[in-house]
């Protein structure tokens, strides 16, 4: 057994750590440009920790025509569908092993605690590639019944070249979750990530490569959602844009998808999930454990985090009473190189400052501080865990996602109440039911307008769950089968025998 590493280990690896700072196109990697670079802030101390290549539209062009003459050869859709599986088992296999590598990348530049790295995204990342490859032989077309003189048959192939954007709250699992399905359905990819997150994709694919992936077929550009996203998003050789973000850079997409060659969009976008907690739910410590961590893991930058929480007036008290007991020092600002934090800082200073201004409009609006609210002596972008009770559904904080680790308590009365409070929203990504009563339990399924309902617990979930959001929160589903159908098109063939 190996000695797991301490807060030393870390730091001597990071500063160890050497890493690609351009693009990877057409199998290789490219230096960023002197003077075209943008400067990307290691969030825990604030200090600056490398430029990366701020890429331009002649960039994704390259990365573009890369994408379809890898496609248009065949080398990667027409591959045998077990020895593409096999590439991406074996890419699987070697993100694993560059876990440490991987891991330090994304805690360096985002500020994740590498514990969650090493615990979450990482064998998550390292499951996406592996589900969607066993995949891959399983991707059925159809035959149809026909009268006598006619066979019908029905074909998926994949779509050509996807562009895959990504955000930086979980920058290797987030990109994942695209380019695996895109890859396994026999697609190029030109993936764009999150300026503050821009490393680990280099990695990802550098690695798809000595996995035995031929060049072309994954591409990675880097630079600014303003230039190469939006160069990305209107190209008119793209067949799809599948994009993670905000719900505001989401209907830009369909704008430019409308504005360039109608490529298909899938959007994964914001949210603000209620957690409803009824009076008979049975375990209150349960249900308080899941509260606190659905909306404080990850600092609360989590698309699904449970940031608003509907509890019934018979049990608030005693709720809200042992979540600010045990809620207040249950994530504490540290490191992230110390295995021991679980609250690392804001992705940025202007995140966090504007995290601190919703804390700030919540005082104003009448809501009552029960913790935190406070940003912790530490150099860099932390914000405490916070709790605010006396929230209404008219407030700020109920309405808009905070993206931080601020939780919203509002009373209701009963489950009808409850339903009417979760649904008044513009987001629909996920929710839960805290109950014992398996009536209300299946009736709070049908009636909550979002697209990930969880009944007794919060977050879980395997590869096989369809994750998406209803209304303002997205139009595609990540994960699951629907994914990968999802970069696939229906072909018809219908043969006359006169
Ligand atoms: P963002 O929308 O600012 O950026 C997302 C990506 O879009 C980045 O790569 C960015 O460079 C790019 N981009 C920005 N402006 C662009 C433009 N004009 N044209 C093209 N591309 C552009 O989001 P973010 O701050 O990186 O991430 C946080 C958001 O992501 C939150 O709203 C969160 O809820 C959402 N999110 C959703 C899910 C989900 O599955 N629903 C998962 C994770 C994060």
């Amino acid at each position: 057994m190996t000695t797991p590493l301490s807060t030393r280990d870390w730091h001597e690896r990071a500063g160890a750590l050497r890493y690609a700072t351009g693009h990877f196109i057409d199998g290789g990697h490219e230096e960023a440009r002197p003077g075209q670079c943008f400067v990307v802030t290691n969030p825990a101390t604030g200090e600056p920790l490398c430029e990366v290549a701020a890429g331009t539209a002649l960039d994704i062009d390259r990365a573009v025509a890369s994408g379809r003459r890898a496609f248009k050869s065949g080398v990667w859709r027409r591959m045998a569908p077990r020895d593409r599986m096999a590439v991406l088992t074996r890419f699987a296999g070697l993100l694993s092993a560059n876990a440490e590598r991987l891991a330090l990348l994304d805690t360096l530049t985002m500020g994740k605690p590498i514990s969650d790295m090493l615990n979450i995204d990482i064998p998550s990342a390292v499951q996406t590639f592996t589900y969607f490859a066993e995949l891959i032989d399983k991707i059925d077309g159809a035959v149809t019944s026909t009268a006598a003189d006619a066979f019908h048959y029905i074909l998926r192939e994949p779509l050509g070249v996807v562009g895959c954007i990504v955000p930086w709250n979980y920058p290797l699992l987030m990109a994942s979750w695209k380019v695996a399905p895109a890859l396994a359905a026999g697609n190029s990819v030109v993936l764009k990530p999150a300026e503050q997150s821009p490393l680990s994709a280099l990695v990802m694919a550098e690695l798809f490569i000595e996995a035995g992936g031929p060049p072309g077929v994954f591409n990675v550009v880097n630079g600014l959602g303003e230039a190469v996203g939006s160069a990305l998003a209107l190209h008119m050789d793209v067949n799809k844009i599948a994009f993670t973000g905000s719900t505001e850079v989401g209907k830009l997409m369909l704008t430019y998808a409308g504005q360039s060659n109608m490529k298909r969009v899938s959007l994964e976008c914001g949210g603000k999930s209620p957690q409803i907690f009824l009076s008979d739910l049975g375990d209150l410590d349960r249900a308080v454990t899941y509260a606190i961590n659905g909306i404080y893991g990850n600092m609360g930058e989590v698309c699904n985090a449970g940031s608003r929480l509907l509890i019934d007036r018979a049990i608030a008290d005693d709720f809200i009473a042992r979540f600010v007991e045990r809620g207040r020092d249950a994530y504490r600002a540290g490191d992230p190189l110390d295995p021991a934090t679980n609250l690392g800082p804001l992705v940025t200073r202007s995140h966090c400052a504007r995290v601190v201004s919703y804390i700030e409009t919540a005082q104003r609006e009448g809501a009552k501080l029960e913790f935190g609210g406070s940003r912790p002596a530490l150099p860099g972008s932390y914000v405490n865990p916070t709790l605010f009770s006396g929230v209404n559904s008219g407030m700020t904080i109920a309405r808009e996602e905070i993206f931080g680790p601020v939780a919203a308590a509002i009373v209701v009365d009963g489950l009808e109440h409850a339903l009417a409070v979760a649904n008044d929203s513009i987001y629909g990504l996920a929710a839960s039911v805290w109950t014992r009563d398996l009536n209300t339990a299946h009736k709070a399924v049908r009636e909550l307008e979002a697209g990930v309902i969880w009944v007794n617990c919060f977050d879980h979930g395997d590869m096989t769950q369809p994750f998406g959001g209803y209304k303002q929160s997205g139009q595609g589903r990540d994960k699951c089968l629907e994914s990968l159908l999802g970069y696939m098109q229906t072909k018809s063939a219908w043969i006359h025998l006169g």
